[in-house]
Parts: C-alpha cells; sequence; structure tokens
C-alpha cells in the first residue's frame, strides 16, 4: 500500500559533539548499535531535568529502531559517590538499603514517562572488581599513580589527547571546574588530574568501602562508566550519551582512562543534549528551582503530558519549563487524541482511498526529518498537517472505516516514537484528571483515608462526573448521560 513508505532505506545523520559534525550512524558490527547512555546517581528523586536528557535518549533509541537498526542500551545506576555515602551514613543505614527507593522511584519514572528499558541498567557496586582491574592496568601502562593521600589518580599529562571532546587544551583546564571534580580533589601531582580510586576516611565514609590492592576505598565516578562501557558493550561503542553537563569533565575522563587501557577510539560518535532550565538558569537540585515528575503527577499531569513537553524541543535547544508550557502539551496531546477518536469512531464516510497519499507522505517527512538529527519539529508538524488534511477528507465524507483503519495505522507508527497517544476508545468522556483522581480515591479508601477520598469525588462531581460501582471496580461515569 501506499502508505507503507520504506523508512529503513533513510540514513540517520547525527550531531557528533566530537568532531561538532552531523555524520551518518555506521555501526561496527553490522546492523546493531551499541549505546551507552549515562544514569542517574540514586540519592534521591531525580527531576525533570534530568528525564530531559533520558526522554532525549529514548527518542534517539526509537529512531534508531525505527529506521531500521538494532539498538543494545547500557545506562549505568550511580549507587556509590559522595552524595549515597553521606545519605546511607545519616540514616544509619546500609548503601544498598538507602538507594533501593530511589532506584525503585527511577524506573517507574521511567514507566510513566513511557521511556522504553535500555537492554541493561548495571549498579556501579556490582562492577568494583572490574574497575579495580581497569586500575592496576592504568597503573601498569603509567598512566595513573597513587597520591601521598593513598587515592589513585589519572595523569593527564600522560595522554595528550586530552581535552579531544570538549576541545579544550591542557593548560586552560582549572581545578574546581565542576562540583564533582572539586569534591574528587586531594594530594596530586597535578590540579586537573581526577580520582580513579577514592582512599577511604573512616570519618566520611563510614563502614563503606571496597577493599582493592592499594588499600580500602572506592572507585571514582568517571572510572564506574569506563569500566561498565567496555565491559557490556566493549572497547569501542558506537554512541555514548548524556546531558551536555556531563561533557567535561565526566566524558572527557572516560575517554581517557578507557583509551589509554585499550588503545583504542572508545566512542565513535558522542552526543549531549542541552539542559532543561529554569527563567535561564538550569534546572538542579543545587540551585532548588526544580520538579520531580512526582510533583507534576501530583498536580494532574500526565506522565505522557510531562513527555511531550520534553520531547518537542529539538535536543540541542535549550528548553525552558514553566506550567504554561506544559498546559500547551496537555492541549496538543488532547488535539492528537481527539483525532484519534474521530478515527475510531468512524461509521458513515465512503473508502476513497484518498488518505494514502496523504498517509504516505506524512511518513516520508516523519522518518526524514528524525534522520536529520532528531529534528523534531518538522516530524511532529508531519503529524499535525496530516490530521489536518485527514480532517478535511473526513468533513467531506471521503474517509470510510478502512480508510480511517489505515490512519490509524499510522498514527500508530508515529507513537512507536512519541508514545503519547491514546488509541483507547474509552479515553473519549474521561479527562486524565478525572480518571487520576478517581484511582487516587480508590487508594485512599483502601488506606482509610475517608477526608481525601471525600474530597477526590467532589473534585470528580465539580467535573461533571460521577462515580459508580461495576463487578469489574469504580468507574467514572458523565454526570446525566
Ligand atoms: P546526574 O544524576 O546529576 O549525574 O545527572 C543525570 C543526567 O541528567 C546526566 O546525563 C545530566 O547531564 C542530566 N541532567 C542534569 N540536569 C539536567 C537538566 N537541567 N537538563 C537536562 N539534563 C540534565
Ligand atoms: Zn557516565
Amino acid at each position: 500500500m501506499e502508505d507503507q513508505y520504506d523508512q529503513t532505506q533513510v540514513s540517520l545523520k547525527l550531531l557528533n559533539t566530537a568532531t561538532r559534525k552531523k555524520e551518518t550512524l555506521q555501526p561496527i558490527q553490522g546492523n546493531h548499535v551499541r549505546m551507552y547512555t549515562c544514569g542517574p546517581t540514586v540519592y534521591d528523586y531525580a527531576h525533570i531535568g534530568n528525564f530531559r536528557t533520558y526522554v532525549f535518549e529514548d527518542l534517539l533509541r526509537r529512531t534508531i529502531k525505527f529506521l531500521g537498526f538494532e539498538i543494545t542500551q547500557v545506562m549505568n545506576i550511580t549507587d556509590v559517590d559522595d552524595k549515597t555515602i553521606k545519605g546511607a551514613i545519616n540514616k544509619d543505614v546500609s548503601l544498598e538499603e538507602y538507594v533501593k527507593p530511589y532506584k525503585d522511584a527511577f524506573f517507574e519514572d521511567l514507566d510513566s514517562l513511557h521511556i522504553e528499558r535500555a537492554e541493561k541498567y548495571p549498579a556501579a557496586t556490582e562492577y568494583v572488581q572490574e574497575m579495580v582491574d581497569m586500575i592496576q592496568d592504568l597503573m601498569n601502562k603509567g598512566f595513573a599513580y597513587q597520591g601521598a593521600d593513598k587515592s589513585i589518580y589519572f595523569s593527564i599529562q600522560k595522554f595528550p589527547n586530552y581535552g579531544c571532546l570538549s576541545h579544550l587544551k591542557l593548560d586552560e583546564l582549572k581545578t574546581g571546574a565542576s562540583e564533582r571534580v572539586a569534591s574528587d580533589e586531594y594530594d596530586k601531582d597535578n590540579v586537573a588530574d581526577f580520582v580513579l580510586w577514592k582512599a577511604y576516611d573512616e570519618d566520611r565514609d563510614g563502614k563503606i568501602y571496597w577493599d582493592s590492592p592499594y588499600g580500602k576505598g572506592r572507585p571514582g565516578w568517571h572510572l564506574e562508566c569506563s569500566a561498565m562501557a567496555m565491559k557490556m558493550l566493549g572497547e569501542t561503542i558506537d554512541i555514548h550519551c548524556g546531558g551536555v553537563d556531563n561533557m567535561f569533565p565526566h566524558h572527557e575522563n572516560e575517554i581517557a582512562q578507557s583509551e589509554a587501557c585499550s588503545g583504542k577510539k572508545f566512542s565513535n560518535m558522542w552526543l549531549h543534549s542541552e539542559h532543561l532550565i529554569v527563567d535561564g538558569k538550569k534546572m538542579s537540585k543545587s540551585l532548588g528551582n526544580f520538579y520531580t515528575l512526582r510533583s507534576l503527577l501530583e498536580k494532574g499531569y500526565t506522565g505522557k503530558q510531562v513527555r511531550y513537553l520534553l520531547l518537542q524541543t529539538h535536543y540541542k535547544t535549550q528548553l525552558n519549563f514553566t506550567l504554561e508550557g506544559l498546559e500547551a502539551a496537555k492541549h496538543s496531546l488532547q488535539r492528537l487524541d481527539d483525532f484519534v477518536l474521530r478515527m475510531l469512531n468512524i461509521n458513515t464516510g465512503s473508502d476513497t482511498g484518498e488518505v494514502g497519499s496523504i498517509l504516505s507522505q506524512a511518513i516520508k517527512s516523519f522518518a526524514v526529518s528524525l534522520a536529520d538529527d532528531l529534528n523534531i519539529s518538522p516530524a511532529l508538524a508531519a503529524i499535525y498537517d496530516m490530521i489536518r488534511e485527514v480532517n478535511i477528507l473526513c468533513d467531506d465524507g471521503k474517509v470510510g472505516i478502512n480508510d480511517a483503519q489505515r490512519v490509524i495505522d499510522v498514527m500508530k507508527k508515529f507513537d512507536s516514537i512519541i508514545d503519547v497517544i491514546s488509541f483507547e476508545k474509552v479515553s473519549e468522556h474521561v479527562p486524565n484528571e478525572v480518571q487520576q483522581a478517581l484511582e487516587r480515591r480508590i487508594e485512599a479508601r483502601k488506606n482509610k483515608d475517608w477526608a481525601a477520598a471525600d474530597q477526590l469525588r467532589d473534585f470528580i462531581h465539580d467535573q461533571g462526573f460521577v462515580i459508580e460501582d461495576t463487578p469489574s471496580g469504580a468507574v467514572v461515569k458523565k454526570a446525566g448521560v
């Protein structure tokens, strides 16, 4: 059929931070892309700034698959660093106990945001031996040394390519370039050297340490990613991603350690997404200008609405977060859902086949736009143009049941990437906030929180709905229908 445009013939071009050029993705192993994405430090709940990066990586992952590749994606979970250790000590629990709720919350949030699961989520504490082995290798090859404080450092002077990603020169590097560097400062030969193994300090680390040939301690943050990426994906990978703040020093250090060990290029492509900002400043825990996904769900927004907000701006453009922006995302989703509903409800109109050329044009434009460094705006515009044209045909009675099914199939194809559309007929009368209020009321009743349950019932009534008990549980129906 005409609407079967073959998007796997389109080549995927991505902006490689290392070369500052758009390059065609050509996996090292046939059709199989191996991608490493820096994951969360699970010392607290992630904020939606973090999730902007993960949503970008999800868009990349899905586009890679849409264009006919296979993928193995690895995302690390940093479960040991200064913050997790401090948290565990303050609460007087083990590191594992301390990080568990945040780790669980992270996966719940991924699901709420419809972020597809990576193939592997290695936790740093499970790969300490691999990290120790890597340090040994770096020591043997003369790239690492033990400082006066017993910590092991990487000597960046020994790695002439240092700065190749961020295009910095060695003599421009200063101490305190980031919080992470600052917290890793010890007695080292050169201020810009970074820690590979952080020597144990009883006052700071309590009982949390690992044994190694260099004494008790724990691995440095940068080393975690190198060791796990190489262990799981091989010495040279196709794509490595993260937020733009990860580029220096984190990714620069990853390159230095990995390439010093293997003597090979660490990653063929580097992709960095721009930040989610609030009033011109990066959304971050330290500035306190952050929203967690949970806080937005509590306000009645859905994961899909937040996903759409994070998705709709190109990853290389900063995205200014506002609640008005989220409201606009909500309305855009309503438009998509309303259109699908119109297609699902078609029972008059003739099958003229006129939708065919509209659909194939839309798929082509969608695929070509995404293949151009994930150019999301024209990709979304292709969907809205298609909706407008199909609506006109519909108004003229030129879309029958079969045509409508073809339109729905194409919308599902788009949704395999954007994953925000509802294809359920039931969504026709029940807005998301009412459905959510119902679910929260069921929960409140379970917990015998009658006051909250009554409040939620009143909210549902105010929205023009009533609650009905059915054999399969409580449902909401439009009042007076
Ligand atoms: P962290 O837990 O701080 O290591 O951050 C995890 C991921 O979130 C990294 O890839 C960061 O680059 C990214 N990130 C942190 N803050 C923001 C933000 N405001 N906007 C976009 N990405 C962010
Ligand atoms: Zn990393």
